[in-house]
């Protein structure tokens, strides 16, 4: 890698960081595209000052923003992209002459791995599983770019998931459903064709388990874990064996970074590259 006065860097925030799969995913990019940039991670507590020092750096040039302060960032930005203002939250930010624009690939980047593993969620009856972040963005990215038959989301929280299915609708206009999902999930799952596991059941260090039995899923579903750590989930396993079409979390984690690649540099992303190094990161073989 060449590194000298030219090099563009990006970066990702969040605290912790040091898990992050972000500097591999992009520095692998970047050499295969053959740019002359780099990606580190930083531990920030001070989110003005970390914005104000972007700003300030003109080779500065993307961030990433995760956990937590894809909130906080808001209110430093000087452009923020419509749907990112809607889903009230930013992973991405873009630095050009002194302007920082803020947009999310989360939503976008989990619907371009349904359209690569060529799924098409137009006339599909789409579930949510969980009410947190993840799902908020996915299900505005749902609500807003695809034609879906219907949304419902379903969590443990009640006023959590309420909260989620009436702005969705507000916002985007689409009726979403809202459901308990210790008493509702049977007939979610059975009135459904695509699940969208997006709580953290099944993630290491407790990979034996999934929020859905194994006898519920049919070969007409697709499955679809937001969790990549480890790569194949149980609910994921659980799906293979019935014969389900599955997407795996790190598709949504690699064409979010893919998204985000292709607007700090304007070529498109290597995903190939990508992908072995996340593959790599995570212990698993390509
Ligand atoms: P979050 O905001 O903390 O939300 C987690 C959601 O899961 C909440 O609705 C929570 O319910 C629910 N939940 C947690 N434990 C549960 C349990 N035992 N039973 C039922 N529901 C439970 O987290 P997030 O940012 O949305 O992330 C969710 C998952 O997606 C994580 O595993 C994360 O690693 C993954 N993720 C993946 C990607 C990707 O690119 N592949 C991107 C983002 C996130 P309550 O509201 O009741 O607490």
């Amino acid at each position: 890698m060449r590194i000298d006065a030219h090099t563009r860097l990006c970066a990702v925030i969040g605290n912790p960081v040091e898990h992050s799969l972000s500097p591999a995913l992009h520095n692998a990019a970047f050499q295969a595209a053959g740019l002359n940039y780099v990606y580190t991670a930083f531990r920030v507590e001070d989110v003005p000052a970390c914005l104000a020092g972007m700003r300030a750096m003109h080779g500065f040039r993307g961030m990433s923003v995760t956990i937590p302060h894809k909130i906080a960032v808001m209110s430093h930005l000087d452009d923020i992209d419509p749907m990112a203002r809607r889903v009230g939250s930013v992973n991405t930010i873009t630095h050009a002459n002194g302007r920082l624009t803020g947009t999310t690939t989360d939503g976008p980047g989990a619907l371009r791995a349904f359209e690569e593993a060529g799924v098409s969620l137009d006339g599909k009856r789409v579930l949510f599983i969980g009410a947190g972040g993840a799902v908020r963005a996915v299900a505005f990215a749902v609500a807003e770019l695809t034609r879906a038959e219907s949304i419902t989301v379903l969590g443990r929280t009640p006023e959590r998931v309420r909260a989620i299915a009436e702005d969705v609708a507000t916002k985007t206009a689409r009726p979403v459903a809202a459901a308990d999902l210790a008493t509702g999930l049977a007939d979610a799952v059975a009135g459904s064709d695509i699940l969208i596991q997006g709580t953290p059941i099944g993630m290491h260090p407790k990979p034996g388990e999934s929020p859905v039995p194994r006898e519920w899923l049919q070969p007409r579903h697709v499955c679809f874990d937001m969790v990549y750590r480890p790569n194949k989930t149980r609910f994921i396993l659980d799906a293979e064996a019935a014969g389900c079409t599955i997407l795996l979390g790190i598709e949504m984690l690699l064409n979010q970074a893919a998204l985000q690649f292709e607007q700090w540099t304007g070529v498109p992303a290597p995903l190939a590259a990508m992908r072995a190094a996340a593959l790599d990161a995570l212990g698993e073989h390509p």
